[in-house]
């Protein structure tokens, strides 16, 4: 806080955030609202590379905006903005549709196809068409099910048997759902058991300092048991450094994603590095 002479000899007290945060905010959303209409969003893809066999068998498409006023912004802030104001559905919709225009491209260029994983929000998971509508985008864009993967947080499983409802319908579609973020929202575990998902994705938080924190490697260590145990496949996220993993591979982690194999990429360096 500070004191703010109003001009007219009176001082009020100011919160210096709050002036640079919600005039921001409301700005960015009123810009965001363009941003589809612009052209302004784009699709980056981060490799994932398979322990076992050294390769990359699959990518996450993470969303980018770069806007005239602000430039390039992070997911991190727009993406809230866009939950919030309910933007999310058509960005979210957006992100499904381009995933699957690649999809696409890249079988008429006749590479190889990969999987693919988008971030799903709670409020896209929840709406109603949501299950039609990806059975519609495949046929669409005739894509093999088993080429979408379906990244939804435990934020998304609120209730039972809307969740199980939606999980079930996209399990008979026969797309991939991966829990993102594992371990660090309130669900109890017993939704292991309930819902048919396939993969879990462990927190890079938890992989960050996994070299020194005796507690961040137990937590790991049975993250991945668990997830061996399940029959369900493990990512770990956020791999930066070799020792990180030395430390995944020893404990059998399927998975790892990390800007020690790549930074998330437009579509163009993708097809240039992966699939020439
Ligand atoms: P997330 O789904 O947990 O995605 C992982 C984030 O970690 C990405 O940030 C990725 O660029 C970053 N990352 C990857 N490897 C490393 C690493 O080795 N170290 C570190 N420190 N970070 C790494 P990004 O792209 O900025 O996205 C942030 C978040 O925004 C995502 O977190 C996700 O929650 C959300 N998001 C991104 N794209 C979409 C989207 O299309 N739809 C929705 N609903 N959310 C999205
Ligand atoms: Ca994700
Ligand atoms: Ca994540
Ligand atoms: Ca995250």
């Amino acid at each position: 806080f500070y004191m703010k002479n109003n001009g007219r000899g009176h001082y009020c007290y100011y919160r210096e955030e709050l002036n640079h945060y919600f005039p921001n905010e409301a700005l960015m959303e009123a810009h965001l609202h363009r941003a589809i209409e612009l052209n302004e969003l784009m699709i980056y893809f981060q490799p994932q590379v398979n322990l076992e066999t050294n390769k990359i068998d699959s990518f996450e498409a993470l969303i980018r905006w770069e806007n005239r006023k602000f430039g390039m912004v992070s997911p991190a802030q727009f993406i809230p903005i866009a939950e919030s104001s309910g933007l999310i559905i058509s960005i979210g919709e957006w992100v499904l549709e381009r995933v699957c225009q690649y999809q696409k491209e890249w079988r008429e260029c006749g590479f190889k196809p990969v999987r693919v994983a988008v971030n799903i929000s709670p409020k896209q998971f929840k709406q109603k068409s949501f299950v039609k509508r990806i059975s519609a985008l495949l046929k669409e864009y005739a894509i093999e099910p088993k080429y979408l993967e379906l990244e939804i947080t435990e934020s998304s499983m609120t209730d039972l048997h809307e969740t199980t409802s939606i999980l079930k319908r996209l399990k008979e579609i026969g797309v991939y759902v991966s829990v993102d973020d594992f371990g660090t929202g309130y669900s109890s575990l017993s939704y292991l058991k309930e819902y048919p998902i396939d993969i879990i994705k462990i927190d890079q938080s938890f992989i960050v300092d996994i070299e020194k924190d005796q507690k961040n490697k137990a937590i790991v260590e049975t993250i991945i048991l668990l997830a061996q145990n399940l029959g369900l496949e493990v990512i770990a996220e956020g791999v930066e450094e070799s020792g990180q993993e030395q430390f995944l591979r020893e404990n059998n982690c399927q998975k790892v994603q990390g800007y020690l194999y790549n930074r998330p990429l437009p579509a163009k360096q993708i097809v240039e590095q992966y699939f020439h």
